[in-house]
């Protein structure tokens, strides 16, 4: 159990879904990160949540990845889409064989929740982005049940939720196929629920009733969080001036995000997926500006997944090189920003506001503003002589 108390713990939920006495409960820590926390009094020290938590215990089998460009064919559901649709593509093949799709979605709160699906309806729900710390709830149960009837189940989540799902069923299932995201790491979900009671207040509204952090108003990469009230009102935030999204980079983050033992090649799923950055260092043609996925594809099982859901995507093989320099987080963690701790604590902890503490800890040094007061010409010198150095 020692080890259910560790910082290390991602809250992926399998110990909790394990439980035969039902003695644990994944509760918010005081920064908001959902952990495990376990009734003595329940608690029988059978060892089993132990024995089923992925940490120090999962190494992947899977082989170096392939790397593939994709669009998703149904240009309206990419665009609903944060990158190219890749989720969406395969949930639609899924569900094509009567199977069951596994994701997250807001519940009616914007709470970021893993939940089941089997229509088409309950799948568009888990399209996009929800920058927050997911909570699994039942679901590791839910799939190994619609496992266990022979239903072809697809399961999706970050790295660790993969790894503890997997962890949690102990065996492999011909029916199951896992896709992770390559993940920057998960922010607290305390620190969102500060974010959205502090726009309700700023701009006098009662209630969220949607929220993309992947708006594709002003085009794919432009980080744009479209937020929709009851009345329909579309609030539309540049992502450099959200105070929740300029903290996701770094100040946010789960500690055991920081240090991820499933961000790495080989991958944990049969599939990863992600944005496809950097992508017009290596071909502009494939950009359209509409949304682009990388997807690597890390076993057997991937591979003939992918054929199978050939009818909705448009592939283009590229070298996994190229994809890995924009997008570290596939085979590294992010690392912490080194106010993240001060941060949270007097965000989550002295209860400040999340606007003043992203003001306070991310103040940006004074060289860089300096060099944003410099005329162009300046500027392009610099630049001129940095490279000139770095060769
Ligand atoms: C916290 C987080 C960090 C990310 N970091 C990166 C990154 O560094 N680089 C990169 O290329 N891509 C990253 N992504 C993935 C990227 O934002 C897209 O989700 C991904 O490219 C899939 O896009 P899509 O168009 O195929 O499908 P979409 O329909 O946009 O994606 C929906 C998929 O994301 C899953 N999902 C959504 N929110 C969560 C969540 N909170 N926890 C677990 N699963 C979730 C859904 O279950 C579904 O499988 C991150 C995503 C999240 C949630």
């Amino acid at each position: 159990m020692q080890k259910l108390n560790k910082e290390a713990c991602t809250g992926c939920g399998a110990c909790y879904n394990i439980c035969p006495m039902e003695a644990i409960s994944i509760k918010e820590d005081k920064y908001g990160f959902y952990k495990p926390v376990i009734d003595e009094q329940k608690c029988t020290n059978c060892g089993l949540c132990e024995k089923t938590c992925p940490l120090d215990n999962y190494d992947s089998k899977n082989n170096p990845p392939k790397a593939y460009a994709l669009i998703n064919k149904d240009e309206n559901t990419r665009l609903k889409s944060a990158s190219g649709g890749a989720f969406s593509a395969f949930a639609k093949y899924i569900l094509e064989q009567n199977g069951v799709v596994y994701g997250v979605i807001w519940d009616k709160n914007i709470v970021a929740v893993h939940s089941r699906a089997t229509t088409l309806q309950e799948v568009e729900k888990m399209y996009t982005s929800k920058y927050v710390q997911s909570n699994t709830l039942d679901t590791f149960k839910q799939a190994k049940k619609d496992l266990e009837d022979g239903k072809q189940v697809l399961f999706s989540g970050t790295p660790c939720q993969i790894a503890g799902l997997k962890s949690y069923l102990r065996k492999t299932y011909d029916n199951l196929i896992t896709v992770d995201l390559i993940c920057h790491g998960t922010p607290s979900p305390l620190a969102f629920e500060k974010y959205k009671q502090e726009f309700l207040k700023e701009n006098n509204e009662d209630k969220i009733v949607n929220l993309n952090f992947r708006s594709k108003k002003r085009g794919w990469g432009s980080f744009y969080t479209l937020i929709i009230n009851t009345d329909k009102k579309e609030y539309c935030i540049d992502g450099s001036k959200s105070p929740y999204l300029k903290a996701f980079g770094n100040l946010s983050l789960n500690k055991s995000c920081t240090n991820c033992q499933f961000n790495k090649i080989p991958r944990i799923a049969d599939i990863t997926i992600g944005d496809f950055w950097g992508v017009d260092d290596y071909d502009k043609t494939l950009n359209d500006k509409k949304g682009l996925s990388i997807i690597l594809v890390n076993n057997e099982k991937g591979q003939r997944f992918l054929k199978l859901a050939d009818n909705n995507i448009k592939i283009k093989e590229v070298p996994f090189d190229v994809v890995t320099p924009k997008n570290p987080n596939i085979y590294t963690s992010s690392k912490a920003h080194k106010n993240r701790t001060e941060f949270l604590e007097e965000l989550c902890v002295q209860n400040k506001s999340l606007k003043y503490c992203v003001k306070k800890y991310l103040k940006t040094p004074v060289h860089i503003i300096l060099y944003r007061l410099l005329p162009n010409c300046a500027k392009d010198f610099i630049k001129y002589k940095i490279l000139k150095m770095e060769k």
